[in-house]
């Protein structure tokens, strides 16, 4: 189920903000030259599916997580008297609790083009998604600032861009909350998650990222990536972030992984 977010009167400002006259023709110029594509299937997508950024045979396609979910992690849950699923039933987590938007593996090609193929342009439909369905949500969390998991900046460099930091610019200007760059950096290159266990994932982020600001003045964080796995690299982050004074990290995550 989508849900509108409700937008208070103090963060309306933010939506005018972002949608003036000459943002929009350059817009239109930029997709002239490079015609906008479908996040699925990377088809070019016709004038009437340009409004929706996704074309009509995929609109269907991405598996949202649904009722009932860990109310920890986000991670589908298939029996509804749980209230966790089994990873966050063993350990604990720094953050206080997160959601996430789809399965993984109904968006696994997609997700795998946004990250290593320059499609960075997947954001915006992905951003204002996690926006709409969960914009409310963030509001009842008291949310204050977007802060994008980040990325080793030789990394970055040589992949142009952070997807995570992408989404979370989408998110920022379509929830209206303030997005903060640069606050935490990665500094160390970590071995990739996907060839370690859970406790040599931790092993492997600990010291890895620090806090550039000594002047933090948020209370209510959310933390925006674009996977959700064992939790291991939101931990971290969450981690550094309470350490710099930060009360309460929340998170949300593009997908996740099933349980
Ligand atoms: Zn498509
Ligand atoms: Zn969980």
């Amino acid at each position: 189920m989508k849900m509108l977010p409700v937008i208070s009167s103090d963060r309306a400002y933010a939506f005018v903000r972002t949608k003036d006259f000459a943002e929009r023709i350059f817009r239109d110029l930029t997709d002239l030259i490079y015609p906008r594509r479908c996040p699925l299937c990377d088809r070019v997508l016709d004038m009437e599916e340009h409004k929706k950024l996704i074309c009509r045979e995929c609109e269907n396609k991405p598996v949202y997580i649904h009722s009932p979910y860990c109310f920890k992690c986000g991670k589908q849950l298939n029996d509804s008297n749980e209230e966790y699923c089994s990873d966050c039933r063993r350990r604990s987590h720094s953050f206080v609790r997160g959601v996430a938007l789809y399965d993984y593996s109904s968006i696994r090609v997609s997700m795998y083009r946004f990250k290593y193929s320059g499609r960075a342009e997947y954001a915006e439909f992905y951003g204002r998604e996690i926006a709409l369905v969960f914009g409310e949500l963030f509001e009842k969390w008291g949310i204050e600032a977007i802060v994008p998991v980040p990325m080793y900046s030789g990394k970055e460099r040589m992949r142009g861009y952070n997807q995570a930091e992408k989404l979370a610019e989408s998110v920022g200007a379509e929830s209206g909350l303030p997005v903060i760059h640069g606050l935490v950096k990665r500094v160390r290159n970590t071995k990739p998650m996907k060839l370690l266990g859970v406790g040599e994932r931790a092993a492997n982020l600990k010291n890895a990222f620090i806090i550039a600001s000594n002047d933090v003045k948020f209370s209510k964080v959310l933390l925006v990536d674009d996977i959700f796995t064992t939790g291991a690299t939101i931990d971290a982050v969450a981690e550094a972030l309470k350490e710099a004074g930060v009360s309460y990290v929340y998170f949300v995550a593009l997908s996740i992984g099933a349980g």
